[in-house]
């Protein structure tokens, strides 16, 4: 009695209300929003860095400006006693950009913390 083939029968539901529905279903499913989910996650994650950064040129444009000025700045070792490692450019004050204390990573982020 069925003359007609699965495919002609899936290719059927596909077009028919329940079919749609059904992928309309999978789409709002916990799977299908979690891809959604994970999908906006990353756009997000995109946008906060970029806000964050329109943030800062906003609220602290001396800060961008210094940080582009100490850019020409050799690099020279931690100015902590003791420590060798290389070091990264501190502003105390953003208005000098030329006046950068080096710092290595742990050391910087000591001052920062303080
Ligand atoms: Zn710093
Ligand atoms: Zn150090």
């Amino acid at each position: 009695m069925n003359i007609m083939g699965r495919k002609e029968i899936q290719r059927k539901y596909d077009v028919s209300e329940k079919g749609i529905a059904r992928r309309k279903k999978h789409a709002f499913s916990k799977k299908g929003a979690l891809v959604q989910r994970r999908y906006d996650a990353s756009k997000k994650r995109k946008m906060d860095k970029r806000k964050a950064y329109l943030l800062l040129v906003l609220n602290s444009p001396e800060k961008i400006k210094a940080r582009s000025l100490a850019r020409k700045l050799p690099i020279k070792p931690c100015s902590v006693k003791g420590c060798k490692k290389v070091g990264h450019k501190h502003h105390e004050d953003y208005l000098k950009p030329l006046d950068v204390i080096y710092f290595c990573n742990r050391h910087h982020q000591q001052i920062h913390h303080e």
